[in-house]
């Protein structure tokens, strides 16, 4: 069984009494012919990785692989305890979450793909955060993180989530709008919030192309996650407000497809235009084939 439309995740939840994760359970135990019971441990055993990632991420100071990234989630962390955010804790959670996340991801440290590695940062740091400040139990934390999971999944049967098929706005746009679609659920809105989240966060993604820097998933890669995670706590706050997308989402899903197919190969993870070579990454490129690089590299 497989939901391919978030219309078609509409009707099966209007004609039930079952709850949007519920539907996806029932759908994944199917499909990978596993008991309830496993399904959540391994959901669980999910979230303990995002968990885990943000508490090394958060002390960790340690420079990234590509080196151009590596210390900003400290000097955050740092600059908050001396001058918290005039936002609040849980804007300063989100920000930290996320930088902590994917700065581990650049160190090669242990993280959960959320869709990817580069977007990994963005649903664990909305997610997290708001059970620690509104202390959500571990199965609504489990259940929130199954409906991230089938927005990831149903959006991903159109549109691939990869740089390199249809820019960034499918890997980030992806993740922040499972984050969002997922927030909306811990709240407890009803499914047509849930997906104007959904929609707002694409709409307003839309067009974003993959550009690394010398290929690594570091610039703009680890500073982008905390972005698209308010990005994406944005589209909740305005969905709930009873704020519509004009588009429905799976149009919305439709124009990212055709966008990133529009995109020029050169802005698709290939590294060949966009901020990958604007003068200073250019000068960074040439940098990295010298011997002393691949010695400093070695330590
Ligand atoms: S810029 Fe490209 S590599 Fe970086 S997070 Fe976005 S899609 Fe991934």
């Amino acid at each position: 069984m497989q939901i391919k439309t978030f219309e078609e995740l509409k009707k099966i939840l209007k004609n039930s009494n079952k709850e949007i994760f519920e539907i996806a359970q029932e759908m994944e135990c199917q499909n990978l012919d596993i008991t309830k019971e496993d399904f959540r441990q391994s959901v669980k055993k999910t979230l303990n990785a995002m968990k885990d990632a943000i508490k090394n991420g958060l002390i960790n100071n340690q420079i990234t692989n590509g080196k151009m990234g590596g210390q900003d989630c400290v000097k955050l962390v740092k600059k908050y305890k001396e001058k918290p955010s005039v936002f609040s804790k849980l804007f300063e959670k989100i920000l930290t979450y996320a930088l902590a996340t994917s700065e581990e991801n650049a160190r090669m440290g242990k993280i959960a793909a959320c869709p990817t590695a580069g977007a990994c940062g963005i649903v664990p740091s909305v997610l997290i955060s708001l059970f620690e400040e509104f202390n959500i139990n571990t199965d609504k934390q489990i259940n929130s993180l199954i409906v991230a999971g089938l927005i990831g999944k149903i959006i991903s049967q159109k549109v691939k989530p990869a740089g390199a098929v249809a820019g960034c706005q499918a890997e980030c746009g992806t993740a922040a709008a499972m984050a969002a679609g997922a927030a909306a659920y811990l709240f407890d809105y009803n499914i047509d919030i849930i997906l104007n989240s959904v929609s707002l966060c694409l709409k307003n993604i839309l067009g974003l192309t993959c550009d690394p820097v010398r290929g690594f998933v570091e610039v703009p890669c680890i500073k982008r996650n905390p972005f698209m995670a308010i990005h994406a706590i944005t589209a909740v706050e305005l969905a709930s407000a009873g704020i519509e997308s004009v588009i429905p989402t799976d149009e919305v899903v439709d124009a990212m497809e055709q966008t990133g197919a529009l995109m020029s190969p050169s802005l698709k993870e290939s590294s060949l235009a966009g901020l990958a070579k604007t003068k200073t990454a250019i000068i960074m490129s040439k940098a990295c084939f010298t011997k002393k690089y691949y010695s400093e590299l070695k330590d």
